[in-house]
């Protein structure tokens, strides 16, 4: 399931443009997210802090339940867009690996340029999955 180029630029510009209706005024930390279907289609999602600060939610487990919403479990990549190119957190890396262990994972700055870029596998080796419940 390989991402093209164009793929991965029309990703980080969604990430990038998304980011902008985060919700975080207690971290100023804004994210973006934007995860590509393996058939192609985009979902979006931003972090949403709360003032009642643990029930704030990530912007790529935003992206990943609302395309789990619409009945999409596998996913080719995802863009995360930060002010400093910041890696996700292991929550959200626990559910990527949940649907696509293999799917690409690229952070990227508020230039767009890219920080980090890889397999959810090599970011969360020794996963719990679904088979540990067997
Ligand atoms: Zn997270």
């Amino acid at each position: 399931m390989e991402l093209t180029k164009e793929e991965e630029q029309k990703l980080i510009q969604e990430a990038m443009q998304i980011r902008k209706n985060a919700y975080a005024p207690y971290s100023n930390y804004q994210v973006g997210a934007a995860l590509m279907t393996e058939d192609g289609k985009i979902f979006t999602g931003v972090n949403v802090e709360n003032s009642s600060y643990p029930i704030s939610m990530c912007a790529e487990r935003s992206a990943i339940f609302t395309a789990v919403g619409a009945g999409e479990k596998r996913f080719k990549a995802i863009a995360i867009a930060t002010i400093n190119g910041g890696p996700p957190c292991g929550g959200c890396r626990q559910v990527m690996s949940e649907f696509s262990p293999d799917m690409i994972v690229i952070t990227v700055d508020e230039t767009g340029k890219i920080c980090m870029r890889g397999p959810v596998h090599e970011i969360l080796p020794g996963a719990f999955g679904p088979k540990n419940l067997e």
